[in-house]
């Protein structure tokens, strides 16, 4: 069986390949089956071995649910009473940790910055300096809003430097971006099955420091649901998830992870980055202009401004651009009008030449020219 192959050039779900598709078809299984428990134990080893995080220092906890899942998870589970948490915050991401903190009276502090801006440490840095009730702090790796890539690095430092406990959306980058957890330590890091995994989308995970975990036993549990200890120890004693997991989504992961070890994680890097340039540099000479520096780029996914141009209907350009296989995204920053485009997935730079083609048909087609 062969399914019409689409091209999804959105922030997620990511394109996927067949292989991975048609590994969801198996015999039904009950997921307390040792068998499945067995898959788990593996999927759960190897999404550490893809961030090099040391399995006698963290192990992985999943959850059926998409990113957001794991988000309040992490949020509701591992913040107590005594310290409070500082949201490091420049798109809607970073904000969604905020709506979360906030929706369960979690004490938190902000620094905000501009979407178009990346985050800046220096400053981090003097606010931790004079605010000693902060004992956790939390960031979007890649803000998925504009592209724009934080530095996780800066991250890991200060929170070394401060003995604060480190929360980390790794959404949208994990697999994608080289992450090495040993060179830079993070507690706890999020991320999906449909991302740059190239999975398909249901289930979440938590890699998490083991040190930290079982630390919060004894702490407020404020999610029945989605209590990160209860899944970690039920995990550890069982090898199951405490509810129904997504069983084939699991099975798909397992491909998409044996795909993503015979690529390679420095091919798919440079894989995505040379998508990210063929892309740039396409829609450069078509005349568009991006929202970001190229310097604080995540290399996954463009923020593309719209022309000033009385033609120009983001959603004529969509449809025409889906009808032929290909799905761009809309997003407004601030004051300006713009769309994304991402080059996430199982796609290359041949897919995004004939996305090229396709967009600079849809222009003549709708009499749209960019004048310089
Ligand atoms: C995709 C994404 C999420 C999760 O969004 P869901 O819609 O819940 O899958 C969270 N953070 C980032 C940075 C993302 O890109």
């Amino acid at each position: 069986m062969d399914s019409k192959r689409n091209i999804l050039l959105t922030p997620g779900p990511a394109t996927t390949t067949e292989t991975v598709k048609m590994a969801q078809i198996v015999p039904d299984i009950c997921p307390r089956e040792k068998e499945f428990c067995e898959l788990m134990a593996e999927i759960r080893n190897d999404l550490l071995k893809i961030i090099n995080a040391d399995k006698k220092k963290y192990t992985t906890v999943l959850f059926g649910g998409s990113g957001t899942a794991v988000m309040e998870s992490v949020i509701t589970s591992v913040i107590d009473e005594e310290k409070e948490l500082l949201i490091l915050i420049n798109g809607a991401y970073g904000d969604r940790m905020r709506k979360i903190a906030e929706t369960y009276s979690i004490p938190f502090k902000t620094l905000e910055y501009e979407s178009d801006q990346s985050i800046n440490f220096t400053d981090v840095n003097s606010y931790l300096q004079s605010n000693s009730d902060i004992g956790y702090i939390a960031m979007v790796h890649h803000e998925t809003t504009t592209g724009i890539l934080n530095s996780i690095g800066s991250f890991s430092e200060l929170g070394k430097k401060y003995g604060h406990t480190l929360i980390l959306d790794a959404i949208s980058s994990y697999a994608g971006v080289p992450i090495n957890l040993e060179a830079t330590p993070i507690d706890y890091l999020m991320s999906t099955s449909n991302k740059c995994i190239q999975g398909m989308p249901g289930l979440a995970f938590i890699i998490g420091n083991k040190s930290k975990l079982v630390q919060l036993k004894n702490w407020p549990t404020r999610s029945f649901y989605l209590s990160l200890y209860d899944q970690y120890d039920y995990m550890e004693k069982s090898g199951q998830m405490r509810f129904t997991p997504p069983v084939q989504v699991i099975y798909a992961l397992r491909k998409a992870i044996d795909e993503y070890f015979k690529e390679g994680g420095m091919n798919r890097y440079k894989r995505y980055k040379k998508n990210w340039q063929t892309l740039r540099n396409g829609l450069q000479k078509l005349g568009y202009e991006f929202l970001l520096d190229p310097k604080d780029e995540s290399h996954i996914l463009l923020t593309v401004i719209e022309p000033n141009n009385q033609n120009f209907n983001y959603s004529k350009l969509h449809d025409y651009l889906n009808q032929r296989g290909f799905t761009i995204y809309p997003g407004k920053i601030n004051d300006k009008n713009t769309f994304r485009v991402s080059n996430m997935g199982a796609i290359d730079h041949v897919d995004i030449d004939h996305f090229l083609i396709t967009l600079g048909l849809a222009m003549d087609e709708m009499d749209i020219k960019i004048e310089d």
